[in-house]
């Protein structure tokens, strides 16, 4: 049996593996290497069938007292431990196949396993071997709730092992967070894992400390989290009181302009700007003068914001407002996000757009992108059911590679080839035609759709015909689980954004599970794409919500040449002008249009690729100035590097020694250290921000702004120590003594009164930010292009679309 099952899978790899390697690409379908270690499991398995739970645990202890040196030897044994303990505690023995993904984990690569195939029970070999060795483990999940969830469904299996397991959620307390973290295992989103990192960073005494240094993560969904929101940078950010803002205003400014006589958007929604008759209309409005002198620099910057919030941003599709508050909706994800801003001007703009109140006014404080955070793992390792087209962006960012494991039963999930149309209209009608005609014969159904807006209208026109359904967008979140637990029900009708991705498991059967047989009996769940995702891994988890665990299935897409993905890139002029067009209302099938639309899911990729290493690049220039500064700023934390800045006076300190002895003084300079750290640093963080919100000015400029940008944070970050040095002396000056204390608080040496943390989305109109950061010279991009696409016509014709430059249009902004 065993044996059979492992030729299997070596027969089913061949091909597809000798391909992938013709291609280069970093993917492998080969399970070669982990076979015989998986037969060494297997082995070991034998013998400790027979031993009693006792046993098992003292075994385990064992495995804990050797420490770490030995974890590849004893891999094995402790797996089979493992999966003994598994069995025994939750009912489940992992399967081979789960054995072969733990044992791909664990050589550090990103394994790719379909939905439903148990990539939870999978994760707890390598992470549970990597917490032996006493440093700390971290599981980092999806969400909050996938957080608690898989550490308490899991913890029995740890527990049985002799370790701890702890799990992290949103608004739990510093004292909790520490404990959790202490832990030999926790469960945490990478997103809380990375605030509590930055918090870390300003913490004034060690014992304020709640991480540990980090030491082994394995990222669940790991192509979402490395991938779609590496670039996300984490902020935190503390109270200084309410500015005036002069957003309102701009807002009620910008609403008053005519488009097309005051401003122009570009024909994909990506970019917007005053013409020369919006120029003179603003300039006239604020009476400031020219907006191009120096002077007015923030202004435009502003104005900029307002203009974008007004004409680029939609509500009910890139935002919601929902009690008083702007809900930045995820692209990928079709969810609100909690707690993501948009950059902090255009958020500004946004509010006073809605006519909503103002909602955080700080300064931040500090801030990392997932990418850097995660790389501060010394060991990283994930899992997702979609890697593989995203290989090459993992190889390229992490060096990491990606492993696919064969599905435990067959995959007999049927994929439909798209049905295109010429028009949205007819797509629309053919879609609900077919959902009805789904609904009649009893099978459950779940739709796909791009935006809210679109499930609203989808839903609409079903209710029409008769159909019932239920919508689930960020609208009705909090119906989310209800809405999951039924969708597999015979005759239920879903209509979803992205939300009904990742992590949402779609049982046969609904609630019923003596309806499983029923639903399978009519073909499983179907599921229907309304859209072709610019992302080809969202189209792929949509797919994969149908077919689990060898449950039968259904996909298809249904796509027009008015659909965003080929309109935006002005694909649809070029496939309509190569074929022959159709009928109105009926499908036209031909080879270049599936061509097409795959190329277009390539290009943008690709383009999406280059911008995420644009954005990167900007990102490192900053991140390496941080790791500099929080090194020497965590070494005076904790002791092992003691400023001595005050010896500068000596004087001044030794009269200070009088009074209050040499340990508070000494514990003073620290904390004046720690203060003058934080507080130029902050300083540095809303230069380059404010670099940042103007780099758009410096590309219309046409200059390099990466180069500017490095330039100007490089030179600032030299001042920094100077200033650095200046504070802590100054402070000395002002320090005094009160009842033989050193009072601190008196000379404003504490921390912010208020801290708050947020994601910034980066990606506000669709990278147009992302291309403009990309500057003047955009070969890298074009030749990214070129390598995909055949004919260099065609290349032309989408490159110059897409990345067409303005021209900057009145002259140097800076006036330069
Ligand atoms: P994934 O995250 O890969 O989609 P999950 O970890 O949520 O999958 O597991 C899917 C389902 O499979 C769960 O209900 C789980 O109980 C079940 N399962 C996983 N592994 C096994 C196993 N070895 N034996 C029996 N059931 C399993």
């Amino acid at each position: 049996m065993e044996i059979s099952s492992s030729q299997q899978r070596r027969v089913r790899v061949t091909w597809r593996q000798r391909l992938a390697r013709m291609q280069g690409v970093p993917v492998t379908f080969d399970m070669g290497p982990y076979e015989a270690p998986l037969a060494e499991v297997a082995r070991f398995g034998g013998g400790i069938e027979r031993l009693s739970d006792r046993e098992i645990e003292t075994r385990a202890r064992a495995f804990r007292e050797q420490g770490t040196a030995s974890l590849e030897s004893i891999r094995a044994e402790f797996f089979a431990l493992a999966r003994e303990a598994s069995r025994r505690v939750l009912g489940m023995t992992p399967f081979d196949e789960q054995v072969l993904a733990a044992l791909a984990l664990d050589a550090g690569h990103i394994v790719e396993m379909q939905t439903g195939e148990g990539k939870t029970l999978a994760a707890v070999m390598p992470a549970a071997l990597r917490a032996l060795a006493g440093q700390g483990a971290h599981v980092l999940t999806f969400n909050d709730y996938l957080a608690r969830r898989d550490a308490e469904w899991m913890g029995p299996v740890y527990t049985m092992l002799g370790l701890s397991v702890g799990f992290v959620q949103e608004g739990m307390t510093p004292e909790d967070r520490r404990r959790a973290y202490l832990a030999n295992l926790t469960y945490v989103t990478a997103k809380e894992a990375g605030f509590d990192h930055l918090r870390d960073l300003l913490a004034m005494d060690p014992q304020g400390l709640v991480h540990r240094p980090l030491h082994f993560a394995l990222v669940d969904e790991a192509d979402s989290l490395l991938i779609d929101e590496a670039r996300v940078p984490l902020v935190i950010a503390g109270s200084v009181g309410r500015e005036t803002s002069s957003a309102p205003r701009l807002a009620a400014l910008v609403a008053s302009l005519a488009p097309g006589v005051h401003f122009d958007a570009d024909e994909y929604g990506r970019d917007v700007e005053l013409t020369e008759a919006g120029f003179e209309q603003v300039e006239r409005a604020l009476g400031a003068g020219s907006l191009h002198d120096a002077q007015n620099y923030r202004l435009l910057t502003e104005i900029n914001c307002a203009l974008h919030a007004h004409a680029l941003l939609r509500r009910d599709v890139d935002y919601i407002v929902r009690n008083g508050r702007i809900g930045v909706v995820d692209e990928f994800t079709g969810r609100v996000v909690a707690d993501r801003h948009w950059p902090d001007g255009l958020q500004a703009a946004l509010e006073a757009k809605e006519g909503l109140e103002r909602q955080a006014d700080g300064r931040i404080l500090g801030s990392i992108t997932l990418q850097h955070f995660l790389q501060g793992y010394p060991r990283l390792c994930g899992m997702t059911g979609t890697a593989q087209t995203a290989a090459p962006e993992l190889r390229d960012l992490y060096g990491l590679d990606v492993v696919v494991i064969p599905t435990h039963k067959p995959m007999i999930r049927i994929d439909r080839p798209d049905v295109v149309f010429t028009h949205r209209e007819a797509k629309e009608r053919a879609a609900v035609g077919e959902i009805q005609r789904a609904h009649a014969s009893g099978r459950p159904v779940l739709v796909g759709t791009l935006t809210i807006e679109e499930s609203e209208r989808v839903a609409a026109r079903l209710r029409d015909t008769g159909v019932a359904c239920e919508i689930l967008n960020a609208k009705n979140d909090a119906m989310e689980a209800r809405i999951v637990a039924r969708a597999g029900a015979p005759g239920a009708v879903t209509i979803s954004t992205n939300m009904a991705g990742r992590g949402t498991d779609i049982r046969l059967g609904g609630e019923h599970e003596e309806e499983h047989a029923q639903v399978a009996a009519l073909g499983g769940l179907y599921v229907i794409g309304t859209n072709r995702h610019e992302s080809r891994r969202v189209d792929l988890q949509l797919r994969g919500r149908a077919g689990r665990q060898g449950d039968p299935g259904e996909s298809r897409f249904f796509a027009s040449l008015e659909d965003e993905l080929l309109v935006r890139y002005g694909i649809e002029t070029l496939i309509a002008g190569r074929v022959v067009t159709a009928k109105r209302d009926e499908p036209f099938d031909h080879p270049i249009v599936r061509a097409e639309m795959a190329r277009a899911q390539r290009i943008v990729e690709g383009q999406n690729l280059e911008i995420r290493k644009t954005l990167w690049r900007y990102a490192s220039a900053i991140e390496d100035q941080r790791r500099e500064v929080m090194t020497i700023r965590q070494a005076i934390l904790r002791g092992d590097d003691v400023p001595e800045i005050w010896q500068r006076e000596p004087e001044r300190r030794r009269a200070l020694v009088e009074e209050a002895g040499e340990d508070a003084v000494q514990r003073a300079e620290r904390a004046v250290m720690l203060f003058a750290i934080d507080r130029a640093w902050r300083d540095h963080l809303a230069l380059a921000a404010d670099l940042r919100e103007g780099i758009h000015l410096v590309a219309l400029g046409g200059r390099d702004p990466l180069r500017h940008f490095t330039e100007e944070t490089t030179a600032a970050f030299r001042r920094m120590e100077e200033a650095i040095d200046n504070v802590a002396l100054d402070l000395l000056k002002d320090v005094r003594v009160k009842d033989g204390r050193i009072a601190l608080d008196e000379i404003g040496i504490r921390g912010p009164s208020s801290t708050w943390t947020y994601l910034v989305n980066d990606d506000p109109f669709r990278n147009q930010i992302g291309m403009m950061l990309t500057g003047p010279g955009r070969t890298t991009i074009a030749t990214y292009a070129a390598a995909l696409l055949g004919p260099l016509l065609l290349l032309w014709g989408v490159v110059d679309r897409v990345f067409r430059k303005r021209p900057g249009r009145r002259g140097d902004p800076f006036g330069r």
